[in-house]
């Protein structure tokens, strides 16, 4: 059995320039393309939000892969405004060799390592584990084999949407009442550097500040 942690990968975008093309969109309603300067888009743009005036902010997309686990995989891709190409677990045979015959996992923010519930949850990623192989030794199909993984197990993820969907999408998953875990965990950091690469798109979104900074997921470049 591998054990990972979560990652988020973001493409590589240019967030000044995303904020001047929607600022161009939003100026087409009032034909005040004239008033375009250096900085006219913080104005405008905070001033659409403020107001409700938000298809402007559909204009711009992101994409991003996840490295998350299966319940993630269940979760995320309930948000219909969203594209997504979610790894497949009827095609992915974790019992071969380009997988080094293993299942992988990621490691659960609320399990701490050698507490007691650490170790009946590993004990249980390993009996899936021992029987995923069996099976798959004795010819079961991925289609089958599918039926023991745990929701702990990897599910990769990429998804791309508009800022707008973004803006709901965050404010909902890393809420402090209703988020879960594994959602903070990967979409925290992911609002982090939306704040801090696009201010006026992303300021006014609040997030759980007592999730633990160390669970944080990393976010690296998505090639
Ligand atoms: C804490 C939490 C607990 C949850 N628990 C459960 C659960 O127990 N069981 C379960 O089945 N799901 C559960 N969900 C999933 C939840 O019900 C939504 O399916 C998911 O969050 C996607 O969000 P959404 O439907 O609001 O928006 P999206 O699909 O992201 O759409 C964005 C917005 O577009 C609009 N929209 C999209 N489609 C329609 C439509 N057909 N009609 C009208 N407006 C539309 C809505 O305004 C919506 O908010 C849970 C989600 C959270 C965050």
């Amino acid at each position: 059995m591998k054990l990972f942690d979560p990652v988020v990968y973001v493409e590589n975008y240019d967030g000044l320039k995303m904020m001047k093309f929607l600022e161009r969109a939003a100026r087409t309603c009032y034909k005040s393309e004239g008033k375009i300067s250096d900085d006219s888009y913080k104005r405008i743009l905070t001033s659409c939000i403020q107001s409700g005036h938000e298809s402007v902010l559909e204009h711009e997309k992101v994409s991003i892969k996840l490295f998350g686990d299966l319940s993630i995989m269940q979760s995320i891709p309930r948000h219909r405004i969203t594209s997504f190409s979610n790894e497949s677990t009827r095609y992915c045979n974790y019992g071969k060799d380009k997988f080094e015959n293993q299942i992988r996992i990621i490691k659960q923010p609320h399990f701490e390592e050698g507490t007691k519930l650490y170790k009946e949850w590993e004990k249980c990623m390993l009996n899936i584990e021992e029987s995923y192989v069996k099976m798959s030794e004795a010819g079961a199909k991925p289609d089958q084999l599918r039926m023991l993984l745990s929701l702990s197990t990897i599910g990769e993820i990429n998804m791309t949407c508009n800022i707008r969907e973004w803006r709901y999408i965050l404010k909902l998953r890393c809420s402090a009442s209703f988020g879960h875990p594994q959602a903070k965990q990967l979409l925290i950091p992911l609002l982090l550097k939306f704040k801090e690469d696009m201010p006026e798109l992303f300021a006014d979104i609040d997030y759980d500040r007592d999730f633990p900074k160390e669970k944080y997921a990393k976010i690296l470049p998505l090639d």
